[in-house]
């Protein structure tokens, strides 16, 4: 085993659930995992107190995943959520820990759907029942001894179930099941209605509780972003085009994705480069000296893997992914700001993440400020004052060291200096045409429109489903007489639909009808054409160039 499995693997937990974990892309368990683990493995009764989004699934789900027995059909543990949707998540979460422990079943108990399948699953021997209280008991109304074999029960978000009222539901409950069990309880918040029920039904509890302490982030100035999941990526890479910034480092969750990131970034022209977990020690030392003496810019890392890590040149944190704890944060945008000097800090808030940062802005004692992503105007003027930033130091002498090649060029070319400057910019530009209707036509993100919460979002996206998922679902079949084609373009590149219809309309002269679907993923995208005359066409759209790149289109075989 390597260092870096250290964290979860010095927990003493079944090697296939540190395996799943890790595989999850968890490097180190959170302060509620470090404490609760060996307190819920060791068979006591545990109170824990912590904010939403310090990782509590996990802080029992694998300690109770290890501690029942596969071989035995029947349900062991009960974990008690207050809404469907969370029920689901858990349920969900206790699958992605178990990937490795065969035999184990988890069933989801909630209202709205049919009893008897949800029965069936218990009785079939689902070792896990993940339920919410109101569903439960009207099992246990139908049959008592559903939860006799029950020894392990978690009351996950106690307060929200009292709030939602499900107290008297609770003690039928907790009447149902042995007295021997082991009961742990967590919540956010601890009212007298939930320290009487862990007076009444929990032993000799042992208390957890993560403190969230006030820290002073005065230097740095903060904001936030709202942003779906799916669209982060094209987000950072709007953000990067006006952020003013000298070396950056960005935060996310998991050792993929720093690597996804990274290459995005790479491909876009950025000198970035991945820093986690996995990677090895020296190999670590020599991205952060390469950031130290720029010859990186920016660094996608975990919180892992930038420990400690002192770059008096990082202006900005852009937090990809949200932080895990409040204190996480502040340690995160502590990277920039460093000797006094001012930083800057941006966070991405997808709509399920906002509690969080209500914690953090209570935490932090600071107001952290909504910013909305560029406009195609600001992009623009961003473009032009690096370009203007670029030749400004270079007017001064040039006519000295070029002029004369110059007056040979518009000579021997027989153009107007304007014309050729025009000319000279293109190629510096690589074609770029710096004017708004071509940024708007590249751009994939409508700015100023925030995401809405949407019903169901929480279950959801959590295990948060990777973009390599989503790529690899299956296309469409196709229809007769159409080939599918594949560019590598998609829109981390800056591409829509929209914008590769029009090129391929434009040059390649087809009419509407004979397009067929357009698909834009994160790093590709596929477009159905006629089969008919499709070398010929391929061969006439070989130059084409979308958003300034060049969209070598391919025929594409699924196979
Ligand atoms: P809570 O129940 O405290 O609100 P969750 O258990 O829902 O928090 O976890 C919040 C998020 O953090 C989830 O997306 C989860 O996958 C992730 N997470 C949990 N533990 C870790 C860890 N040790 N490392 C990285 N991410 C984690
Ligand atoms: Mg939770």
């Amino acid at each position: 085993m390597t260092q870096e499995l250290g964290g979860f693997a010095a927990l003493e937990l079944h090697p296939n659930i540190v395996a799943a974990v890790v595989a999850t892309g968890y490097e180190e368990p959170s302060a509620i995992q470090q404490q609760s683990i060996p307190i819920i493995l060791a068979g006591h009764d545990m109170i824990g107190q912590a904010q939403t989004g310090t990782g509590k699934t996990a802080a029992f789900a694998l300690p109770i995943l290890h501690r029942i027995d596969p071989s035995k059909r029947e349900p062991q543990a009960l974990i008690l959520a207050p809404t469907r949707e969370l029920a689901l998540q858990v349920a969900t979460a206790f699958e992605t820990y178990a990937k490795q422990m065969p035999g184990v079943t988890v069933v989801a108990v909630y209202g709205g759907a049919p009893m008897g399948p949800q029965l069936k699953a218990i009785r079939n021997g689902a070792q896990i029942v993940v339920a919410t209280p109101g569903r439960l008991c009207d099992h246990l109304r139908r049959d008592e001894k559903v939860l006799a074999t029950v020894n392990h029960l978690v009351l996950d978000e106690a307060d929200e179930m009292l709030k939602l009222g499900f107290m008297d539901d609770l003690e039928v409950i907790f009447k149902a099941m042995p007295e021997t069990r082991q009961t742990v309880l967590f919540s956010a918040t601890l009212p007298q209605s939930i320290r009487a029920i862990a007076e009444r039904h929990l032993r000799d509890p042992k208390h957890v509780k993560i403190q969230t302490k006030t820290q002073t982030v005065t230097a740095i100035e903060q904001a936030h972003l709202l942003v779906h999941a799916d669209q982060k990526t094209s987000a950072v890479l709007s953000l990067l085009e006006v952020e003013d910034f000298d070396a950056l480092i960005m935060f996310v969750r998991t050792k993929q994705a720093t690597l996804d990131l990274a290459s995005a970034l790479e491909a876009r022209g950025y000198k970035a480069a991945a820093l986690n977990g996995d990677i090895a020690q020296n190999q670590r030392e020599r991205v952060i000296d390469s950031l130290k003496d720029g010859r990186l810019d920016i660094v996608v890392a975990t919180d892992v893997a930038a420990r400690g890590l002192d770059v008096p040149r990082i202006t900005h944190v852009f937090n990809v992914d949200m932080p895990y704890d409040p204190e996480s944060y502040v340690h995160r945008i502590g990277r920039t700001g460093r000797a006094g000097r001012e930083g800057r800090a941006l966070l991405l808030v997808t709509p399920r993440e906002r509690r969080m940062l209500q914690v953090i802005e209570r935490v932090t004692g600071q107001k952290v400020a909504e910013v909305r992503l560029p406009d195609a105007q600001a992009v623009l003027d961003a473009r032009i004052k690096k370009l203007t930033n670029s030749l400004a130091p270079l007017v001064a002498d040039a006519e000295a060291t070029h002029g004369d090649l110059l007056d040979r060029l518009t000579a021997d070319i027989g153009c107007t200096p304007r014309a050729l400057a025009a000319a000279l910019l293109r190629k510096a530009t690589n074609g770029q045409a710096l004017t708004l209707a071509a940024i708007e036509k590249e751009r994939p993100l409508v700015p100023n429109s925030a995401p809405r919460e949407r019903t169901g979002e929480r279950s959801g996206d959590r295990p948060e489903r990777s973009s390599a998922d989503r790529e690899r679902r299956a296309p469409m079949p196709l229809a007769e007489g159409r080939a599918r084609c594949r560019t590598a373009l998609g829109a981390r590149d800056g591409i829509a639909a929209k914008n590769l219809l029009g090129a391929i309309l434009n040059e390649g002269g087809l009419a509407r009808e004979a397009i067929g679907r357009i698909q834009v993923r994160d790093s590709f995208s596929l477009v159905e054409l006629p089969e008919d005359g499709l070398e010929r066409l391929l061969t006439k759209l070989k130059d084409t160039r979308v958003a300034g790149k060049q969209l070598k289109l391919r025929r594409y075989r699924e196979d």
